[in-house]
């Protein structure tokens, strides 16, 4: 119990390697991502926590300390690793969350897989997440829990300690009520939500989507609503709302709802862009294009990326547009995260059929018109090849929100570039500026490239220009700056309760 800011997030703040026979924690070799902004808040408390879950053959006898100090470039907190077995992640992970939660958030009814999932578990795991962070909070601190693998966990909390402040952050799409009420936990789940301080999402049509299902769910008292910032707002897009709730009560308790996209480290990633050995690679990587433009797409391996749509597009356009032929080429990166689970090795497959038959169709002995990398690549090594790319061609069928679009952006110091981005990324409410696709439209999906690709400089260089903007205006830490007032906002609540 002695940690003002307790942070519940299912992966460990820094990675475990064996040095020597010992093992030492380090700082996660990869600075992208969320992991280092929410460590930064423990700069801002006295003492911070971390929660998360660590494999452990016997619950009971781990076999390692549950609570360890850390100290990093970020102070020193305490981590408290919760012993999981190999069968609770797999069923609360890789099952429960990412065969029945995942499609649902996503809007992929047909995906959705009940059948396997056990529920106890799931509850078990997220009670034992909960009783973990009850035990690091100080009286009246505030527990910072992450993402719907832990959508129990502020419930279960509630109830264990009355006395703390709980803000809730989705990583995810929220769906409407006529999608996420597939879930036969609906209540169990919303009603934990509406015990928290806080409820977070990235754009206001998560925000507003959460509030219809809680108003399907539970009598809501009061909705207070106002109009979205006109930064959100990228008029006739599939995903822009007109106004945000920002408070619901129910049950004479108010929630606040907090709407914030996350951002990316605008900072590092220039820092990176403007070291020599990136200028070196950037460099190398047009030599090798020639005159030949270069098409940048990136994501993990998941069929909510709608990687293989994209590849089609790009067999059409390619078979419609015959002087394009030896004059384009497509490097298309798609991580396979989750080898072993069903969904995503048939994804993996499609993809690299389908890269192999356009390939085969087209390619000759010096032209290759797909480059498909299924591991990941190093982030610095991404900058260069941001920073060399014609266009970046960001296409999900549904995302959160989607980084890499606002990396590429970032990193184009010189003011260049084309981003083509799919209205069903949470980005494209701040990035109207890109090229917007409709990932459901064949003809929208080849009249978007194609347009990317035959655009004038002139134009090219104002819409970068303004993409710059909005993603340096929105980088990380303003997300952060938005947290950190919400969190203020709650204690103020209830210090006048
Ligand atoms: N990424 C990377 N190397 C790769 C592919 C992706 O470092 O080969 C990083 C990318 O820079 C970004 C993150 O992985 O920071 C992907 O985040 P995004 O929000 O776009 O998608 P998510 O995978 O979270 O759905």
């Amino acid at each position: 119990m002695s940690s003002d800011l307790v942070i519940v997030y299912h992966r460990q703040p820094y990675e475990e390697v064996e040095e020597n026979g010992k093992i030492v924690f380090k700082e996660n070799s990869s600075p992208n991502g969320i992991v280092p902004t929410l460590k930064s808040f423990f700069g801002s408390v006295d003492h911070g926590a971390w929660v998360a879950w660590k494999l452990a053959e016997d619950v009971n006898d781990p076999g390692f300390e549950q609570v360890v100090e850390i100290s990093d470039s970020y102070g020193t907190y305490s981590v408290s690793r919760l012993p999981l077995t190999a069968e609770q992640v797999t069923d609360f992970y890789h099952v429960t969350s990412k065969e029945a939660f995942w499609p649902i958030l996503h809007g992929f009814r047909e995906r959705y897989n009940y059948d396997p999932v056990d529920w106890k578990n799931f509850r078990d795991v997220n009670r034992a997440f909960a009783e973990a962070a009850a035990a690091e909070a100080k009286i009246g601190a505030v527990v910072w829990v992450h993402d719907y693998n832990l959508w129990l966990v502020p419930g279960y909390l509630r109830k264990m300690r009355p006395d703390v402040r709980i803000s809730f952050f989705h990583h995810t799409p929220f769906p409407a009520a006529d999608m996420f009420n597939v879930l036969p936990w609906r209540k169990e789940i919303v009603e934990s939500l509406l015990a928290c301080d806080i409820v977070g999402f990235h754009i206001p049509r998560y925000a507003s989507n959460f509030v219809s299902v809680a108003r399907s769910l539970f009598d809501v008292e009061e909705i207070v609503r106002v109009r979205v910032d006109d930064d959100f707002i990228a008029e006739g897009t599939a995903l822009t709302e007109r106004t945000v709730p920002t408070h619901i009560t129910h049950n004479d308790q108010r929630v606040q709802i907090c709407t914030a996209p996350v951002g990316v480290d605008v900072n590092y990633i220039l820092g990176k862009a403007d070291l020599p050995e990136t200028a070196e690679q950037t460099a190398a990587i047009r030599e090798e294009m020639g005159d030949a433009q270069l098409i940048l797409s990136v994501g993990r391996t998941d069929y909510t990326k709608g990687g293989a749509d994209q590849l089609e597009s790009f067999g059409r356009v390619l078979e419609a547009n015959p002087q394009l032929r030896g004059k384009v080429r497509l490097m298309h990166v798609s991580v396979s995260a989750n080898r072993s689970m069903a969904a995503y090795a048939e994804v993996q497959d499609t993809i690299e059929q389908t890269a192999g038959r356009i390939n085969g169709r087209f390619g000759t002995f010096d032209w290759t018109p797909i480059t498909l990398i299924s591991r990941a690549v190093p982030f610095a090594e991404l900058i260069a090849y941001y920073q060399a790319a014609d266009v970046a061609w960001i296409t999900p069928l549904a995302d959160g929100m989607n980084l890499v679009c606002k990396e590429y952006v970032a990193a184009r110091t010189d003011g260049d570039g084309v981003l083509v981005l799919s209205e069903f990324a949470g980005a494209a409410v701040e990035m109207g500026a890109a090229v917007i696709t409709n990932p459901y439209s064949f003809r929208s999906m080849d009249n978007a490239i194609l347009t990317a690709l035959a655009m004038p400089k002139d134009e090219r260089r104002k819409r970068m220009a303004l993409l710059r903007k909005v993603v340096q205006k929105y980088d990380i830490r303003a997300w952060g700056d938005a947290q950190e007032a919400a969190f203020n906002e709650a204690m103020k609540e209830r210090s006048t309760v």
